[in-house]
């Protein structure tokens, strides 16, 4: 019996600590069938396909499960063309330790990584704490035990306690999977489905083992189509994932957007807000700011209340909003511009501006017994100056408007 094939599956080495010797039968001539080349090149085209695959997603989404799927799929590649009836040379012959060695490394590495593979790919949430730490670094304990199957005559102990923790891993990965499931888990449908052919292969093959006594002759013919079929249904449950992945960051981007643009934007006018104004400042200094500040508003808001108040800042938003300068609401009914445009254009458009205020107020509010005013404090932006600076000797020149009778434009340079 070659000894290596008990290094081959799960099942064969659970059964080297469950069952008498004799019964290993079926997984130690399973090597001795020579299975079809074509199954073989299918299975390997198939992987080389998945990390193909795999890489290409991993390009458009950095998620962690597409490296982890790509050892998988490196560690089954590795591990088919050891199982493989191909000569490969002196020290490599399907007999040989070396291929024995290989064989054994690459099985438990494909085991390992089905941990960290399986916590990374199902849906946050869908794991228990518990079991998603035992899913991190344990299964490479397996590692520990890799020797064992490759040693002459290894101590009955140290077998079994491989098998022990062989069946303790399978037990975590289909609990987690169970679990997943119950807690509507879509990723865990297709690894279950993905794992089932696996599954039931090794069903039947104990089945034939332990009860029939007889070796499972097909074992290998249905286990590589059924690896295939992992393979693939791992595949299309990495395509759900992904796609979902990828609608969940454009909602969360959308989402994002929205509030961002909320925290810039004044609720009452729909113009930018200070916060805004002040960005918009620091991307591109602009030619000259202003503030601009309805006169006597307080009376406004006596005499018709605080409702007609509102559509008199309304109409002060449109008017300011309507030209060619960044108009932004900074507090109650102030308003801040900046100017962009030549700098011997900008005393002309301000004056305009002022003026629409006082002429959009009376039409968009005409219940107002009286006509509304503004004034304005404006001031070039010669150097590199900072937002709150330009606004201050913006603020001075609005104090001067206001000082000497508003309804006005003050423009002098600052100090
Ligand atoms: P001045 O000509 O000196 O500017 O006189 P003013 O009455 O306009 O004085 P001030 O600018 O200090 O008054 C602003 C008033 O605006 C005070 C406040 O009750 C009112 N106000 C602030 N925010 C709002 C708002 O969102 N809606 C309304 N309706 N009123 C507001
Ligand atoms: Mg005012
Ligand atoms: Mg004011």
């Amino acid at each position: 019996m070659a000894r290596w094939a008990r290094a081959l599956t799960m099942g064969a080495v659970l059964l080297g600590a469950a069952v008498p010797a004799h019964a290993q039968s079926s997984f130690a001539d399973a090597t001795v069938m020579t299975w079809d080349g074509v199954l073989t090149g299918i299975f390997l085209g198939l992987l080389l396909f998945s990390l193909a695959y795999n890489a290409a997603f991993y390009a458009l989404l950095r998620e962690r499960f597409l490296i982890w799927q790509s050892v998988r799929a490196f560690a089954y590649f590795a591990l088919a063309i050891g199982l493989s009836p191909l000569a490969m040379g002196g020290f490599f012959t399907p007999d040989s330790f070396a291929r024995q060695v290989w064989i054994t490394l690459f099985f438990d590495l494909g085991v390992a990584v089905s941990g960290p593979f399986l916590r990374a790919y199902l849906e946050p949430g869908t794991i228990p704490k518990r079991l998603y730490r035992l899913l991190g670094w344990p299964p490479f304990l397996i590692l520990l035990t890799t020797p064992v199957t490759v040693m002459a005559d290894p101590p009955g102990l140290y077998f079994t306690l491989r098998s022990l923790f062989l069946v303790t891993m399978l037990t975590i990965g289909v609990t987690t999977v169970a679990i997943a499931l119950l807690r509507g888990s879509r990723t865990a449908r297709y690894q279950a489905a993905a794992w089932s052919g696996i599954g039931g292969v090794y069903g039947v093959s104990l089945f034939h083992d332990i009860v029939l006594q007889t070796p499972f002759e097909s074992f290998l013919f249905l286990l590589f189509p059924a690896l295939g079929l992992e393979v693939m249904l791992t595949a299309l449950g990495i395509l759900d994932r992904l796609i979902r992945l990828r609608r969940e960051r454009t909602e969360a981007q959308a989402q994002a957007e929205a509030m961002r643009v909320i925290a810039h934007t004044d609720p009452l006018t729909g113009l930018p807000n200070r916060r805004a104004i002040e960005e918009s400042y620091g991307q591109e200094t602009p030619v000259a700011i202003a503030i601009v500040d309805l006169d006597h508003f307080k009376a406004i808001n006596d005499r018709h209340g605080h409702d007609v108040g509102d559509r008199v800042i309304f109409a002060a938003g449109v008017a300011l909003g309507s030209g060619s300068a960044m108009a932004a609401r900074i507090g109650g009914e102030e308003f801040a511009l900046l100017f962009r445009c030549e700098a011997s254009a900008v005393a002309g458009e301000a004056e305009r501006l002022r003026q629409r205020v006082g002429a959009y107020i009376a039409q968009m509010v005409p219940t107002l017994k009286r006509p509304v005013t503004a004034s304005m404090g404006l001031v070039h932006i010669a150097r590199e100056t900072s937002f709150g600076a330009a606004m201050k000797s913006a603020d001075i020149n609005l104090y001067a408007a206001k000082e000497s009778g508003r309804d006005r434009v003050v423009f002098i340079e600052a100090a």
